[in-house]
């Protein structure tokens, strides 16, 4: 098989700028791509939060980007992803792009988002036709992303580019990107595309409609989700669009960056342990209570969170059953997070309610972020809807058996404790009450107090799991190959949905 040429457009790239998962994605798939042979390039907007040093260069040639009245110029900086050769280009707008936030401000969501992202799709396409790089598909992250698709079935079609097969990756569909058809304008799209089966919804322009209308295949971050999506309490209104393009849709598990979520080697957190020797594990622990004001005591369950604080992501369930929690158990727990002005004042009045069980840290924080994933014994994810979701995969990575409510990529990735067999990796609910999470802290507070083996048990099947991008690698090139093949008018059959890491 010929190497391909692939080209990544993303909004968020981790290390260089990251607000969930998405970044985590796109940081580490490249480069497994690279790593198989191929030719994979990786391209983002140049954000004010994005720290440019002398490792990186700038290009040349000025980017004369054809959006507006009269073409945007801005300028191409480039690096490579650590730890690679995988190039990364970051497009300089300063008028778009020289702001710390990716998509919102203290007042809610840039209402420029619209202009900045359409030039963002028109300038990574650019920027190519620039390199004289044609990628044979560009693969496209989020509502953010959406125009590519369209603008390459419509102004760009008869380009070189215009040849190029797209892979668009639903990461998460709650965030479209509804705006004004000003956008059309501004893009140079045909006023014929805003109708509803291209780009209209609700009288409005939705970025992530145009995307799944005019991607050439779609793909989703796990199995199950792509079929939660298909429906009606999953789709976000976008339901019948992802029927229609079912046969075009496929499933596909996250990976994750194997060695920068490495317990063994990883230097952010206080020791390094293996499923051999946990030591390690306690030494983080001690300084997770420590760093969070928790009471010192290796024996106590704690139970760490990462997350976005959104309804999404079940922390309302969470803030509503803490109380009883901390009240009733032996238990303690270490939370970090940001988002949602009111859960935010829940969380807090509950860590000034029980000092010395609840830590919290409201805020972004990598380094934090890891010592949670180290040094706690279980992880909470109750999240209403969860694409794939990785904190949890994480978690069984450095030996954290994760509660998780059975959903989307949750299922596919947590398999269930079984008590008679001290089978699984961590324990799943079905109902989204506070109560179902309440009773299933308490089942695994019972399994760490009661039946140490067990515990220990999951602590390792979890550990033994492979999470690596490997087969989901492959399952992406099998994507991109599909789509390619569509794009040439060929007879092509979609390849199978990833199977699950769990199994
Ligand atoms: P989502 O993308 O829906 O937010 P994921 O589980 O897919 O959820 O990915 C979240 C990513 O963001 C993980 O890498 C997680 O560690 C990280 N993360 C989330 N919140 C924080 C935070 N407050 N500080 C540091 N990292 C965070």
């Amino acid at each position: 098989m010929p190497p391909l040429k692939i080209l990544f457009v993303s909004p968020e790239v981790d290390p260089f700028v990251k607000v969930g998962g998405l970044a985590d994605m796109v940081g580490s798939l490249p480069k497994d791509l690279a790593a198989m042979g191929h030719d994979v390039r990786v391209v983002c907007p140049a954000y004010g939060s994005i720290k440019i040093d002398d490792s990186w260069r700038a290009r040349d040639e000025p980017l004369g980007v054809d959006v507006g009245v009269g073409a945007h110029w801005g300028r191409t900086w480039e690096t490579v992803l650590p730890g690679s050769n995988v190039p990364f280009y970051c497009i300089e707008h300063g008028q778009f792009f020289d702001r710390p936030e990716v998509y919102a401000g203290p007042w809610g969501d840039h209402p420029d988002n619209d202009l900045r992202f359409s030039f963002f799709c028109r300038g990574s396409l650019t920027l190519c036709q620039q390199l004289g790089w044609i990628p044979d598909v560009v693969h496209c992250h989020d509502w953010t992303t959406g125009f590519i698709p369209l603008m390459l079935n419509t102004v760009l079609r008869d380009t070189p580019i215009g040849q190029a097969a797209t892979v668009f990756t639903i990461h998460n569909l709650e965030h479209q990107g509804y705006c004004d058809q000003r956008a059309l304008d501004f893009a140079h799209i045909p006023v014929a595309e805003f109708r509803d089966d291209s780009t209209e919804s609700h009288g409005k322009v939705n970025m992530m409609k145009a995307g799944l209308y005019h991607s050439t295949k779609i793909t989703t971050v796990s199995p199950t989700y792509a079929e939660e999506i298909k429906t009606e309490s999953g789709g976000f209104g976008l339901d019948h669009v992802l029927r229609f393009r079912a046969a075009d849709l496929l499933g596909i598990v996250n990976g994750i960056d194997a060695d920068g979520w490495n317990p063994a080697i990883d230097q952010t957190i206080p020791a390094t342990y293996t499923a051999e020797d946990l030591s390690g594990k306690a030494v983080c622990k001690a300084e997770l209570q420590k760093q969070l004001g928790l009471e010192i005591n290796p024996d106590i369950p704690l139970f760490g969170v990462i997350s976005r604080f959104a309804t999404q992501k079940g922390l309302d369930l969470l803030a509503e059953c803490l109380p009883k929690v901390l009240e009733g158990m032996k238990v303690q727990f270490a939370v970090l997070g940001s988002g949602d002005g009111e859960l935010e004042t829940l969380f807090r009045q509950a860590a000034a309610r029980f000092p010395g069980k609840l830590g919290l840290h409201v805020g972004f924080n990598a380094k934090l972020a890891k010592l949670i994933q180290a040094g706690s014994d279980f992880f909470v994810m109750p999240s209403r809807a969860e694409p794939c979701g990785l904190t949890q995969l994480y978690a069984m990575r450095y030996g954290t058996p994760p509660i998780v409510r059975a959903t989307g990529g949750l299922i596919d990735t947590v398999e269930q404790y079984i008590e008679s067999t001290s089978e699984g990796t961590g324990f799943k609910f079905e109902d989204a009450t506070a109560l179902a999470l309440a009773n299933t802290i308490g089942w695994a507070c019972a399994t760490y107090y009661d039946h140490p083996q067990a515990y220990r048990q999951l602590q390792l099947h979890g550990m033994a799991r492979d999470f690596s991008w490997g087969a989901s690698a492959k399952s992406y090139i099998d994507a991109y190959q599909w789509a390619i093949a569509t794009r040439r008018g060929e007879v092509s059959t979609a390849p199978a949905p990833s199977s699950s890491t769990a199994e």
